[in-house]
């Protein structure tokens, strides 16, 4: 029997695929009343909820894992001292999905990236499926799979903490940046659980880093994989990097930078890593470039929201943690009034208040980090607190003048107010309409 630990979208799609592939599953959840239970028991898989029994993980011969459950819990400490492998959705993913895997982590821009990869391999002659985080869970991804597809996947470090023979065909790893500290003993554990991307790939498998990254280049010695790279900052032998204001890939112009669509330094990053990937795979000068111009933001990505009397509404609601916040704000000139705060996920605040400095004109402040930010700014820039995103919103605007920027980028998790990162962006989105149509 397999054991599927975690009643939501991945593990319902794994159990799914196990009893496919002809496994007796049972399905186990802390939560009494897991959002997706009518659709297990009308799949008649057997379940228990309000915790992990015993009796049940002590008949496991294996436990997956979803990936919002933490590897470090007691069940499944005693499990691995019992010897009962555990492991994660996409390990049991990757041994049926057929083609070739494309892989994408790294502490922010993974949707990203993955969303504009399967952009430009789409316009080669495979068939290309996208999902992992992103979505479609992998296990939902094996049905459609066939030799010839490339399975572009959206990878977390939950995902790759419970892989055993996972071996991506092509491993990205756009950055290391501190997140998830509430999960992780310490920075090294998170670096290495990224770097377990590279753990089972061979000369035959590519691992596109970012060289300006000092957490992820160099890889160590003992990563087997043909090396591929990409930089903003400087000229490489190989890979894609830029000069001269031009995206360049193998030493060929690509597209003047001023055409990728996207905002941000950080953007054109992802840029470089997805335009490698589609160079693996033979996609490369005008073809690749027509992908890139033509991609929008992902919703909640630095989504352009409105534009009001001159103030622009920018929701990143997905700025979830320091680095990606201090990213967004990096990406204005202008004067910018951030809305920031929400669950605090543990990264040191100092380098948000160094981006703050001389750019944003008032922080407001919401959530249950609220107050460590406010003591973390200090008198850095003018701040003011909020207990809702109405609040925020109208807080924000006092001060807006013509050409500054409204922008959401908490810093933080979501779930001390929200069900997701998702639903704060619409509430932010919502209140920004709202306002703009009584302007109107
Ligand atoms: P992820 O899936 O890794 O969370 P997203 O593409 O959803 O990545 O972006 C998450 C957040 O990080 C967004 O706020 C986005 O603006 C920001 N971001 C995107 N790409 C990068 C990058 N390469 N480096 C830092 N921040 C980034």
């Amino acid at each position: 029997m397999v054991v599927v630990m975690g009643m939501a979208r991945s593990g319902l799609a794994v159990s799914r695929l196990l009893r496919e592939a002809g496994f007796d599953v049972f399905a186990s959840d802390v939560l009494t009343d897991p959002p997706l239970a009518g659709e297990f028991e009308r799949d008649g898989i057997p379940s228990e909820t309000g915790g992990h029994s015993a009796g049940a993980l002590g008949r496991a011969a294996e436990i997956v894992v979803s990936p919002g459950v933490p590897l470090g819990i007691a069940p499944l400490e005693d499990a691995r001292r019992r010897g009962t492998p555990v492991i994660s959705e996409l390990e049991v993913a990757s041994r049926y999905l057929q083609g070739d895997v494309v892989a994408i982590t790294g502490s922010n821009g993974k949707t990203t990236t993955t969303a504009l990869t399967g952009r430009i391999l789409s316009v080669g002659e495979r068939p290309v499926q996208v999902g992992g985080n992103i979505g479609t869970p992998a296990s939902s991804m094996v049905a459609a799979s066939r030799a010839e597809t490339i399975n572009v996947l959206e990878v977390s470090s939950f995902q790759l903490d419970g892989i055993r023979t996972f071996r991506p065909d092509v491993g990205v790893l756009l950055n290391i940046t501190p997140d998830h500290m509430d999960r992780y003993a310490t920075f090294e554990a998170y670096r290495q659980s990224k770097l377990r991307m590279f753990a089972n790939q061979t000369g035959e498998d590519h691992a596109v880093v970012n060289r300006d990254d000092g957490n992820v280049f160099p890889l160590p010695a003992a990563v087997r994989s043909r090396r591929a790279s990409f930089s903003r900052c400087q000229v490489l032998e190989a890979g894609a990097w830029v000069a001269d204001g031009q995206v360049v890939l193998d030493g060929t112009s690509v597209m003047p930078l001023s055409r990728v669509p996207l905002r941000g330094a950080h953007n054109v990053e992802n840029v470089l890593a997805a335009l490698v990937v589609g160079g693996v795979y033979g996609i490369t000068g005008p073809a690749a470039a027509a992908a890139v111009a033509s991609f929008r933001a992902v919703e909640h990505r630095l989504e352009t929201v409105a534009t009001v009397d001159g103030v622009e509404f920018v929701n990143d609601s997905k700025a979830t943690n320091v680095d990606s916040a201090v990213k967004a704000l990096e990406s204005f000139s202008g004067p910018v009034i951030v809305i920031l705060g929400g669950q605090d996920k543990g990264g040191s605040p100092a380098a948000l208040v160094r981006a703050m400095k001389g750019r944003v004109r008032r922080a407001v402040l919401i959530g249950a980090a609220a107050e460590m930010l406010e003591a973390a700014i200090g008198g850095a820039v003018p701040s003011r607190r909020a207990a809702s995103m109405a609040e925020a919103l109208d807080l924000a605007l006092e001060p807006a003048r013509p050409g500054d920027v409204v922008l959401l980028a908490p810093a933080c998790a979501s779930f001390d107010m929200y069900d997701d990162y998702a639903a704060r962006g619409d509430d932010f989105k919502n209140a920004v309409r709202s306002y703009a149509e009584s302007r109107a």
